[in-house]
């Protein structure tokens, strides 16, 4: 059991996958949980069955790639919570293909989800920490981001913007006891994985660069990323934390 004293958190991505799960991870460590996703069904889905097992959640349908949005939402949570103290910016999607193949929207879509909602939430949810002097967030990137990933530089390039801004915010926040740190999940079976976990011939290929030989689970990121948001962690900032299988030594 880890230690969490009385905390809010609010996950991005929590309608499915790995911010389901880390979602699910944190309300048993009795986190009260936000649950954020695009459509209202799905995090509405994950808040319900966390409810249904006797915690608290609530579900927010919000386009996190919109910062207008966001800052309304931001905005009317910071009036109904007395704090939210950890932030998982976890939401994101892939539009895959080769560079000379990929279009400005693919690019832009791509870009607009997983980097600058980030940017957003933390603008908004990280100041009332730096009141409380207490904090964690938690930026949800990518082995692509680490070391690349052919067919993906529109991800690779927001992932790895991800980290830049992990960093960053970590040294801006320390004065304030705010950790911030990045996971790097490698290929884990979600609906984003979907495709190829379920190809043999592909996956086959897939893992020959994972040493472990197999696909990670959503809980292998929820894990590592709830120890990133309890007491216990709070001597750790600034890091990027790979899981997954041994890819990037
Ligand atoms: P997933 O199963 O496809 O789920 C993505 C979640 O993000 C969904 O809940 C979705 O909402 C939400 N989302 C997407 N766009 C959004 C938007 N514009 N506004 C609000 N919510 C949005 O993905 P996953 O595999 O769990 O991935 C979670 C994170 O881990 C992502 O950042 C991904 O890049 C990263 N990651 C995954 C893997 C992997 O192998 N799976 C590997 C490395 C990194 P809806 O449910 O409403 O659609």
């Amino acid at each position: 059991m880890l230690t969490f004293t009385n905390r809010t958190a609010l996950i991005t991505g929590a309608g499915r996958g790995i911010g389901k799960a880390i979602a699910e991870t944190l309300s048993r460590q009795g986190v009260t949980v936000i649950c954020v996703s695009k459509s209202a069904d799905s995090c509405g889905a994950t808040a319900a069955a966390i409810i249904a097992a006797g915690r608290n959640a609530k579900a927010l349908a919000v386009d996190v790639a919109d910062g207008a949005a966001v800052a309304k939402a931001a905005e009317a949570l910071l009036k109904e919570f007395p704090a939210i103290d950890i932030l998982v910016n976890n939401a994101g999607i892939t539009r895959d293909g080769l560079l000379f193949r990929m279009s400005e929207t693919d690019w832009n879509e791509v870009i607009a989800t997983n980097l600058p909602s980030c940017f957003h939430w933390t603008k908004h949810l990280a100041r009332p920490m730096t009141r409380a002097r207490w904090g964690r967030i938690v930026n949800i990137t990518s082995v692509s981001g680490v070391i690349g990933n052919a067919g993906q530089a529109n991800y690779s390039a927001a992932k790895a913007g991800m980290i830049g801004l992990t960093k960053t915010l970590a040294r801006e926040f320390a004065g304030r006891n705010i950790t911030v740190n990045a996971v790097a999940p490698g290929f884990i079976k979600t609906d984003m994985t979907t495709e190829f976990v379920n190809n043999p011939e592909v996956a086959g290929k897939v893992l020959e660069a994972v040493p472990l030989k197999r696909f990670g689970e959503s809980a292998d990121i929820a894990n590592m990323t709830a120890y990133l948001c309890s007491d216990e962690a709070g001597y750790i900032t600034g890091q990027v934390f790979n899981v997954d299988g041994g890819m990037a030594m």
